[in-house]
């Protein structure tokens, strides 16, 4: 795996493109990206966590709806957001969907891993990830990145 100093709206759009296929059927995405600083990261797991954060929220839309990413930039810190207008979770589910395994997909539509890796892959950032859902409304992903890791 290999750090680099890597702009992360490229790196969104980038993993737009390869789900884009799948996920324009089920939502309009919106893109509302500030003016980022290039951050120290390992560019293709980041791409995967902002994969998995699309592709569920895609899932999460019922007939059609909307997929908002916003970037911006926070002190030392890069925010991101992947907002849905999707079913939201109850507070059972919310509080277990960084759990390896734990999916509310029927079987063989969802490994359960998606969340869980993401969040190893944000701890070895030093980032951060927070949901914020309400059932019936949708559900907005946070992810905060360091511009420049501790020690680095
Ligand atoms: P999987 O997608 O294989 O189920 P994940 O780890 O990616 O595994 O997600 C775990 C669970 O978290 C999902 O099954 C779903 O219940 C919930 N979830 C994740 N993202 C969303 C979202 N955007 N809206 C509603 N529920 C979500
Ligand atoms: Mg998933």
């Amino acid at each position: 795996a290999e750090w680099q100093d890597a702009n992360l709206n490229a790196g969104l759009d980038s993993t737009l493109n390869v789900v884009m296929n799948e996920v324009k059927y089920k939502a309009d995405v919106r893109r509302d990206y500030g003016d980022l600083p290039p951050v120290r990261c390992i560019a293709a797991q980041l791409n995967q966590v902002f994969m998995n954060l699309i592709v569920n929220a895609a899932h999460a839309i019922p007939q059609r709806g909307e997929i908002r990413l916003r970037t911006a930039v926070e002190g030392e810190w890069v925010r991101i957001e992947v907002e849905d207008t999707g079913i939201g979770m109850s507070e059972e589910v919310r509080r277990r969907i960084f759990e390896p395994f734990f999916t509310t997909k029927p079987v063989g539509k969802g490994t359960g891993l998606g969340l869980s890796l993401s969040y190893s892959i944000i701890q070895k950032h030093a980032g951060r990830i927070e949901v914020d859902s309400t059932p019936g409304v949708g559900t907005t992903f946070r992810v905060w990145i360091p511009v420049k890791p501790p020690g680095d």
